[in-house]
């Protein structure tokens, strides 16, 4: 072969690569995002699928960023996890940013208020926080109503979802749950009258979307489109068609 066919295949060779590189690019449209579908209403399976107020929003981000949201449900600590190691670009898991979790992961602004919650039996004698004194309370693992239970020395059992935590309450193994409020109530509401929420806020925390640390410029692309959503009322909406209370700040 002369030096010059030679050179044409290797230029259309080459050219071909490009092209199927050109394709593969398309990857980066993709916005692979963790979440936990055991939390409602922020995320929750309806049949297989995954909706709610986090996933309503997820979608509408990705639209604002021109690119097409691929959602994984997993465990919470495994989305927290994936997310600080960029497995997935981003966990939006109704997530409290808060310093200890800042040590691994960069969180978005805030895009929601919420606190952790008491929910008991309707017929309870634990009618404030105060009266939690000595009793067991079941939470979720990984959580920030785990940590503060933790650091004020209460006696725990953990489980990997809300669903269970409340049926250790209903089944008599505990006193009480702790966990954020909005899911409280959903998960409350789903006893018919069995259990109730008490109204009594423990902390106050701030949701937002967790990345990989140094991923600066996904932070600052997700917190513009996060401000253009909040401006046109797409996540006061968003929170509405969830019953979620939501005061833009
Ligand atoms: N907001 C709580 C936390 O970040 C719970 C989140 C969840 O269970 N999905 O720990």
């Amino acid at each position: 072969m002369k030096l010059s066919k030679i050179l044409t295949l290797v230029l259309a060779l080459a050219m071909t690569a490009a092209m199927f590189a050109g394709c593969a690019g398309g990857d980066d449209k993709v916005l692979t995002m963790a979440t936990n579908a055991e939390f409602p209403p922020f995320e929750f399976l309806e049949g297989e699928e995954i909706v709610g107020a986090d996933v309503d929003m997820a979608k509408a981000l990705a639209e604002k960023l021109g690119m097409t949201l691929e959602i994984t449900n997993i465990d919470f600590d495994a989305a927290l996890t994936g997310a600080s190691t960029g497995k997935y670009d981003v966990a939006v898991a109704g997530i409290t940013a808060n310093d200890d979790r800042r040590k691994n992961m960069d969180f978005s602004n805030d895009y929601y208020t919420a606190s952790q919650a008491i929910i008991v039996m309707a017929d309870s004698e634990i009618k404030t926080a105060a009266d939690l004194e000595g009793k067991t309370i079941s939470c979720q693992e990984g959580t920030t109503g785990e940590q503060y239970l933790l650091d004020n020395e209460y006696a725990i059992q953990s489980f990997k979802t809300g669903a269970e935590a409340i049926s250790a309450l209903t089944t008599a193994k505990v006193d009480a749950v702790v966990i954020d409020n909005a899911v409280a109530k959903a998960l409350s509401e789903k006893q018919e009258g069995k259990t109730i929420v008490l109204d009594e806020a423990l902390t106050k925390e701030n949701y937002a979307i967790a990345t990989k640390k140094g991923n600066t410029e996904l932070v600052e692309k997700i917190n513009t489109a996060l401000a253009e959503l909040e401006a046109d009322g797409t996540l006061a909406e968003i929170f509405a068609k969830y019953e979620l209370p939501y005061d833009a700040e």
